[in-house]
């Protein structure tokens, strides 16, 4: 059986690819989404198992010592990685799966996966995306500075990804995102 398609959404935090895909997975149940692990502490509101599995730093390390993950990488000072089992399980079942990772990560699955497909959320502006991070509420005005420093970072990155959409109008951005995802709007 052919595999099936791996895909990976990259971009700065802020940018709106929570919302994305939420959007996206309400619309298409047959896509899987895969649940991280993180050292980061959870927001208001996120569900351990659902949001991310919430692990101390002893924990995730026992994990990549294990070669329980993916990917994995550090960003803004937390621990973020991709459990492999889960992943294997539903490719091997058929199903498409996407990732949402930063750029590390993405570029480990490059090399892990190089059939899969890998798609950059962009901002309109800077400004904007400064607004959407604020806006959002969630965090510390230190955990802000050290995210806008590293979207810089991750928007120069952009030329490496397959492909890239802009998430202005939300509506547009989501229209594109299932166009690139192959399934009908
Ligand atoms: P990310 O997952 O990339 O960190 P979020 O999905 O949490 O980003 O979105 C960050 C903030 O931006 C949220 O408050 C969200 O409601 C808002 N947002 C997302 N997409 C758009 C959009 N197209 N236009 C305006 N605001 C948006
Ligand atoms: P947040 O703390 O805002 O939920 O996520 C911060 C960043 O970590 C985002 O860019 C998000 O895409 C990324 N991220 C979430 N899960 C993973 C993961 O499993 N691996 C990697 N490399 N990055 C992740």
């Amino acid at each position: 059986m052919a595999q099936a398609r791996l895909t990976v959404i990259t971009g700065p935090s802020g940018v709106g690819k929570g919302t994305l895909v939420s959007r996206l997975l309400a619309k298409h149940p047959s896509i899987w989404l895969s649940v991280s692990a993180t050292t980061r502490a959870p927001r208001d509101g996120e569900v351990d198992g659902q949001s991310y599995f919430f692990l101390s730093r002893e924990q995730f390390e026992q994990r990549v010592s294990e070669g329980g993950f993916l990917e994995w990488a550090e960003f803004a000072g937390n621990l973020y990685g991709t459990p492999r089992a889960a992943v294997e399980e539903q490719l091997a079942a058929g199903r498409p799966v996407l990732l949402e990772i930063e750029l590390e990560g993405a570029r480990q699955v490059r090399q892990s996966f190089p059939a899969g497909f890998q798609l950059f959320i962009k901002p309109p502006s800077f400004e904007e995306l400064e607004r959407r991070i604020r806006g959002r509420g969630t965090d510390s005005e230190e955990a802000i500075t050290r995210r806008l420093e590293r979207a810089r970072v991750e928007l120069a990155a952009e030329a490496e990804f397959d492909a890239a959409l802009v998430n202005g109008d939300l509506e547009e951005a989501l229209a594109a995102l299932e166009r690139h995802m192959g399934v009908a709007s």
